[in-house]
């Protein structure tokens, strides 16, 4: 089993956590709840199986959404500065999200597997060369 560790974090720094290995999935998402959980236009969830990570230590909050498929999302956010740093969803049993831009390099570096929900990407969303 790969050992290498993945250590990430909330903005502030009160919520640390490690993960462990090789992602099970690697996805960007633009749907609308990946929207405005984040207030940009994707969501970047690195998928791991629950024996792979460590939770923070510090006490986080959650807050539990029902999506339009009527299927539950739970976030986990930090009470101090609020960033959304993880997830779990009821279709991905066993699985935890981290967002991905709350790894810090060298500790993250796995490729995207899936861009999701690319039909409700904002019409916005042009990157300038
Ligand atoms: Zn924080
Ligand atoms: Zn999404």
């Amino acid at each position: 089993m790969e050992t290498t560790e993945h250590r990430g974090s909330c903005l502030c720094g009160h919520c640390s956590f490690i993960a462990t290995g090789k992602p099970v999935q690697v996805f960007v998402c633009s749907c609308i709840d990946c929207q405005q959980r984040t207030g940009s236009a994707f969501g970047v969830g690195v998928w791991f199986r629950m024996d792979q990570v460590t939770l923070p230590s510090e006490e986080f909050l959650k807050y539990k959404h029902i999506n339009d498929k009527g299927r539950w999302v739970e976030h986990g956010f930090c009470p101090k500065c609020g960033s959304v740093f993880t997830w779990q969803a009821e279709l991905f049993s066993g699985q935890i999200a981290f967002a991905g831009g709350c790894f810090r390099e060298p500790h993250f570096g796995y490729p995207v597997d899936l861009f999701v929900h690319k039909k409700t990407l904002p019409k916005w969303v042009r990157f300038p060369e």
